[in-house]
């Protein structure tokens, strides 16, 4: 059945691929954008659609809309752009999870939000299974992030419990492809620009840090099924790739993907950066029927093959005075 569904974010990086299936699908998309950390680019071609609408707003504060289906993914989410102005990331988590439930509220809608992997902190049990409960530092630098995600989930849940709002959480685990930022700092977008231009590429700490990176296409579906999934599964659910790759591999792999000879150099470690990360995806293959299937090497040559054709210029860091 045809849908109004509402995507808080929906110019970024995974919004605007979700936006692009949903309008696929012959759904009526609203994609909602304050375009903190996105381009119009992003959308641009979906404006001639008939059943895509693009609205600047803030989702930190109220909107009415109708709609059936809410993807709630508004919200910085590479660390240099969440701690540019962090207590901003924080309203944006809560306020803005506040503003889509109210809505889901009034129109019975269903809301899905996207959580993330950072609400496991850095992480003691490894894999991360969702019952794990995390080890996050709640004044640390990440924590406007983490700490805002993780109360997200708690309003969606007592929204959920008192309410009966339908909700939907997932905990994304880091994912790339192409319309990343090219200057968000994330590691796959750093590598990827610095291999392309010759320059450094920068390895925080020795490089022995992991993480599991899953491709933008493999995310959307995994959302989307959620978003469908049987009325008894609120989640949480984790969506990424199990595959796990150190720091120092992923640098190796651009290089060679690339063609580069940009030398690795050393930088320090960020506070509480994660040691390890890997998602435990068995709750998705039960409920979901999902599982990553595009590889680490094909993925990046998908991404390279993008930042190879963008003009930089057209891209610029988080807006002053935000
Ligand atoms: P992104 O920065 O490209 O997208 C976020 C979008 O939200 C941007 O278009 C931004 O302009 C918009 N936004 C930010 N604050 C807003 C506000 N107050 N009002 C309206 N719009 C606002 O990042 P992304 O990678 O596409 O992430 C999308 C969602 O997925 C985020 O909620 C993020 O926390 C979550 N997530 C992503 C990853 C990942 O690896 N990509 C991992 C975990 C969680
Ligand atoms: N990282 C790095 N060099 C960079 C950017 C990031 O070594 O230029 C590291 C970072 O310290 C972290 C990992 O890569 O250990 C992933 O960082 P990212 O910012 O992409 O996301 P995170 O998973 O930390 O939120």
């Amino acid at each position: 059945m045809l849908k109004r569904i509402l995507v808080t974010g929906g110019a970024g990086f995974l919004g605007s691929h979700l936006c692009e299936r949903l309008v696929e699908m012959g759904h009526d998309v609203i994609c909602l954008d304050n375009f903190f950390t996105s381009q119009k680019a992003n959308v641009m071609h979906l404006l001639d659609r008939h059943n895509f609408e693009l609205i600047r707003h803030d989702i930190t504060l109220p909107i009415w809309l109708e709609v059936d289906e809410i993807y709630n993914l508004a919200c910085p989410a590479a660390p240099g752009h969440y701690q540019y102005n962090p207590i901003k990331t924080m309203k944006t988590s809560l306020m803005g999870a506040i503003n889509v439930l109210g809505m889901a509220k009034r129109c019975r809608a269903k809301v899905l939000q996207a959580s993330t992997s950072e609400v496991y902190g850095d992480p003691e049990v490894h894999p991360q299974p969702e019952s794990y409960r995390g080890a996050v530092n709640p004044i640390g630098l990440r924590a406007c992030y983490d700490e805002g995600k993780r109360a997200a989930e708690t309003l969606f849940m007592d929204y959920h419990r008192m309410n009966g709002v339908p909700v939907r959480i997932v905990r994304i685990f880091n994912t790339y492809g192409p319309r990343m930022h090219p200057y968000d700092g994330r590691v796959v977008s750093n590598f990827i620009r610095q291999a392309l231009a010759g320059e450094e590429i920068t390895i925080y700490g020795d490089g022995s840090q992991t993480r599991s990176f899953c491709y933008r296409d493999d995310m959307v579906e995994g959302m989307i099924r959620m978003m469908h999934v049987g009325e008894d599964f609120t989640g949480p659910v984790n969506l990424g790739n199990p595959e796990e790759f150190t720091i120092r591999e992923l640098a190796e792999l651009v290089l060679e993907l690339t063609g580069s000879r940009s030398r690795l150099v050393f930088k320090p470690l960020p506070p509480d950066d994660p040691t390890r990360r890997r998602p435990d995806i068995a709750l998705a293959r039960t409920k979901l029927h999902w599982q990553p299937t595009m590889p680490l090497r094909e993925g990046l040559e998908r991404t390279i093959a993008w930042f190879r054709s963008i003009d930089m210029s057209h891209y610029r860091p988080p807006t002053p005075r935000y």
